[in-house]
């Protein structure tokens, strides 16, 4: 008998996690992905916290156990039509796909940097975002990046700030400056790296070990307090105005490097479905699920299901617990 097809929307890890675990409840997962291969954002970074594991390791894992699977990148929805058997999925390619389930996992965006003019991003050359400083990690190559000896990590770049219009946490930042100022001190031991944070959010198991470390064995000097100006010096260094809040003292600092954590944005698909499918977003534009404890992978309309970042800030595991969540929640579904 003919397996039966469930579409999925979004070819990051979420979106393959829910394909493979659909595959293997014994349906046909249709994957669909807008970009020209798959892994989203984790083909972008090279280790995630707390551990340091590589974001390539964990991807083959991921991609190297497709078959059963039918992927297609380089696809853009078009329409989707809603009819009491289901779902018809159409996509720019000219195909079509039907299926009585429909998986949405479209992801995130990072906040883009250069809208907090006042950090410099992309007017002055050395100041770089996070995503930027993942992907010097993995290349060792960035001509701004050239044997830094003073660096700063500005926490919550475009999170919990209404200039930004996005009054929420990211979640997943704090860590990640974490992880970043102490692997930062492993290629240069000889810089000095300061993090401006409002408050630390390391919520996870160990993470807490992962903050100590970097005090402790890294040195990395954790400042309270927000950086309020950047600005270029004659020599192309950062001079950078800052408070430190606990002291209650103004600062100001040159700097070779400044990273900027930048936040957690629902993806731009996000949008685009929340009109097609009708599906309510909250006012921080993720989409909102049926019921946030109990349901949390489902719409309000049956036959959709939601998983990962579209739902807001996740962490890699969270993210592939709730794929495998979402393919039980659509297998149930399918099985009344
Ligand atoms: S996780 Fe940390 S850096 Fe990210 S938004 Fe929350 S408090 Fe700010």
């Amino acid at each position: 008998m003919a397996k039966e097809n469930v579409v999925v929307i979004g070819g990051g890890p979420c979106g393959i996690e829910v394909a493979r675990n659909l595959r293997d409840l014994g349906y046909t997962p249709i994957l669909l992905e807008q970009q020209s291969e798959l892994g989203g954002h984790l083909r972008l970074w090279d280790r995630l916290f707390p551990e340091g594991v590589e974001a390539r390791k964990v991807l083959k894992e991921l991609t190297g156990d497709l078959k059963g699977v039918k992927w297609f990148t380089d696809v853009n929805i078009e329409s989707i039509q809603k009819s009491r058997k289901g779902y018809t999925v159409n996509v720019d390619t000219g195909m079509s796909f039907q299926t009585k389930a429909l998986v949405v996992t479209t992801g995130f965006k990072l906040f883009p940097a250069e809208n907090k003019q006042e950090y410099g991003y992309n007017i002055y050359e050395r100041v770089i975002t996070n995503a930027d400083l993942e992907q010097y990690f993995h290349t060792r190559k960035d001509p701004r990046i050239q044997n830094p000896k003073t660096i700063g990590f500005v926490h919550c770049v475009g999170s919990r700030d209404e200039k930004a219009c996005n009054r929420q946490c990211s979640k997943v930042c704090c860590a990640t400056a974490v992880k970043q100022a102490s692997e930062i001190k492993e290629l240069f031991p000889d810089a000095i790296v300061y993090c401006f944070y409002m408050d630390l959010r390391l919520f996870g198991r160990s993470y807490e070990d992962m903050y100590l470390t970097a005090q402790r064995k890294y040195g990395v000097r954790f400042i309270r307090g927000r950086v309020s100006e950047v600005s270029e010096d004659i020599d192309g260094k950062l001079f950078v105005k800052a408070e430190d809040t606990l002291l209650g003292k103004p600062m100001k600092m040159k700097l070779d490097l400044l990273v900027l954590m930048t936040g957690i944005l629902p993806g731009d698909s996000t949008k685009q479905l929340s009109e097609m499918l009708k599906i309510q977003t909250g006012e921080d534009g993720f989409f909102t699920p049926r019921d946030t404890i109990l349901e949390p992978c489902m719409a309000k309309d049956g036959g959709l299901f939601m998983a990962g970042t579209c739902t807001g800030p996740k962490t890699i595991p969270e993210t592939l617990s709730e794929a495998r969540a979402a393919a039980i929640q659509v297998h149930k579904y399918l099985s009344k």
